[in-house]
């Protein structure tokens, strides 16, 4: 029967519970345990699908075609955890679920309330999870200790360590310690006040973590275990990583966390604790890394980091495994369509256009793919990014002059890109796009198929358009290769062009399958291109294939 691990968060929102969660999950990985992890989001969407990503970030696909929170992207980059469905419950669903059952009768005429109906609702999302033969189910519950929002699910988790009894369920509270230059001192008040707000509840942490900028002394430590009631060996520190996120899971093995956790929850670990891939994985990042490749992200989100947050791991996954960095040109679309391209792009080693919704920023997009076609320049186009390439391409290499796609130009003369007739009816702004995993068949002899060395593959799609095959014959006699293919649908997945040294689209998101210890191919090749660039090694691809033709006879 599988224990639990409650995360809260206090003082201040953004501390890292997501990260703090999945390198707590990495942890338990690494003695053996069968991991889940989940976030219980507070706000009333459904799910995070129809918000702009100025508001929330990035929306992450898990395979089953969920749309959740950025969250589970480090749980996945961080654990081996199967993220589905149940990974990401938000108050709009859970009520959903509630109000559809009621409609259907389903309460038997009682009046339905937040206590019992809506806690109990969540109690078996939270189940629901363990079910999935786990050691452990680790719930992060979004949001601050003291929001509003957040006391349904702080009211049910207090329920379910009552009913599952104390011993198969622990609190791990993230805080923060202001640290206050001009006194040169950390503040616990916040801490003592969060805690005891939680207290409030019905919920006494068992195991306190503060952020911290810097080191705290011993007698800190103590205060706070003294004055939240938590044992001193239960109080850890999460001090700023120095290099990278990736340092967290060491950290905290370091102080023990895991070893703490394990003799709470009582559990048998199968394993003596091995980090050895995040040990090597560290000494890359902190000693290894030589020089930078300069890579623009010609995109319409930003100004907002969390927008592009897998996007921007998996370059770096890719460069840590290609022993340097990526210094990112965050180009704003709408920028080049005023200064055009060369302003922006001249001395970069690589372009990448993002995914992206909507009519803002495409034409400039359209003059990134442009300029990186042009100039031999190594080029990724993400889902969107894929599109503009091919509408790029129909308009100045087939003189398709009209070519665009239907998203942005209902009415365009030669929609390259359109939607599939099962698309065309649709109304509802939720879950109607082609979402979650679709198998893919590679051509041989391709740049897919020399990353990936494989057949067929599988990748994570959110996107409502497509390559429209009706233009495939003329885009293809005029030199761009669908090199992937889905085998079900016809679709095409990924086009490149040969003649270009490293140009590459794909109608999927990749980003959202790399890890720092398993970077994904296109991420590490399209790196790999950037510092071959730098270092004037690209070469023409033809020249490239007959070259290792020439060593290998
Ligand atoms: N807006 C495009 C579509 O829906 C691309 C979506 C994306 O980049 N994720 O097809």
């Amino acid at each position: 029967m599988a224990k639990y691990i409650f995360v809260t968060g206090g003082v201040v929102s953004s501390l890292g519970k997501g990260l703090t969660s999945a390198a707590i999950g990495c942890l338990l990985e690494a003695r053996g345990l069968k991991v889940g992890i989940q976030k219980l989001d507070p706000y009333i969407n459904v799910d995070p699908g129809t918000m702009s990503p100025f508001e929330h970030g990035e929306v992450y696909v898990t395979d089953d075609g969920a749309e959740t929170d950025l969250d589970l992207g480090h749980y996945e980059r961080f654990t081996h955890t199967p993220l589905n469905r149940l990974s990401n419950f938000t108050t709009g669903r859970i009520y959903d679920t509630v109000i559809r059952r009621e409609r259907a009768g389903g309460f038997l005429g009682k009046t339905v309330q937040v206590v019992p109906h809506i806690t109990n609702e969540i109690k078996t999302c939270i189940l629901e999870m363990a079910k999935q033969d786990l050691d452990v189910v680790i719930t992060e519950i979004g949001g601050t200790v003291g929001d509003i929002e957040s006391l349904p699910f702080l009211e049910a988790i207090r329920q379910f360590a009552l009913e599952q009894g104390r011993d198969r369920v622990m609190f791990v509270h993230l805080t923060l310690l202001p640290f206050l230059r001009a006194s040169g001192e950390v503040k616990t008040k916040p801490t003592q006040h969060s805690v005891g707000k939680l207290r409030e509840i019905g919920i006494q942490a068992d195991v306190l973590i503060y952020r911290t900028e810097i080191e705290v002394d011993e007698s800190v430590r103590r205060k706070m275990s003294l004055f939240c009631n938590i044992p001193l060996d239960s109080v850890f520190e999460e001090k700023d990583v120095d290099h990278s996120i990736y340092e967290l899971p060491l950290v905290l093995a370091e102080q023990g966390v895991d070893d703490m956790i394990l003799k709470r929850l009582q559990l048998s670990p199968k394993q003596e604790r091995d980090l050895s891939e995040w040990e090597r994985l560290v000494d890359v990042i902190r000693h290894q890394r030589q020089g930078e490749v300069k890579i623009a992200i010609v995109g319409k989100y930003i100004e907002l980091h969390d927008a592009y947050k897998s996007i921007y791991e998996a370059l770096d996954h890719a460069a840590i495994a290609a022993r340097t960095r990526v210094r990112l040109h965050k180009v704003e679309a709408e920028d080049i369509e005023r200064d055009g391209a060369e302003a922006h792009l001249k001395d970069v080693d690589a372009i990448l256009v993002p995914g992206g919704f909507g009519e803002r920023g495409i034409e400039g997009m359209i003059l990134g793919a442009r300029y990186a076609r042009e100039n031999g320049i190594p080029y990724f186009g993400i889902c969107l990014g894929l599109q503009i390439a091919v509408i790029e391409f129909a308009r100045n290499v087939c003189r398709m002059k009209d070519a665009s796609s239907t998203e942005f130009a209902p009415d365009c003369g030669v929609p390259v890109i359109d939607l599939m007739a099962e698309q065309q009816s649709v109304t509802d702004k939720g879950g109607t796009m082609r979402l979650g995993a679709y198998p893919c068949r590679l051509k041989k002899d391709t740049l897919a198929y020399s990353l990936y060395e494989k057949d067929e593959i599988s990748e994570r799609h959110r996107h409502r358009w497509e390559l429209n095959n009706r233009y495939l014959e003329v885009l293809e006699a005029n030199g761009l290769e669908p090199s992937g293919i889905n085998p079900d649908k016809g679709l095409v997945e990924i086009v490149e062009i040969p003649s270009h040294p490293w140009f590459i689209g794909v109608q999927f998101h990749p980003e959202f399958k790399s890890k720092p210890i398993r970077p994904h191919p296109i991420f590490r090749g399209f790196v790999q291109a950037a510092l071959d660039r730098q270092r004037g090694q690209l070469k023409p691809r033809a020249a490239r294939k007959q070259a290792s033709r020439g060593s290998g006879e």
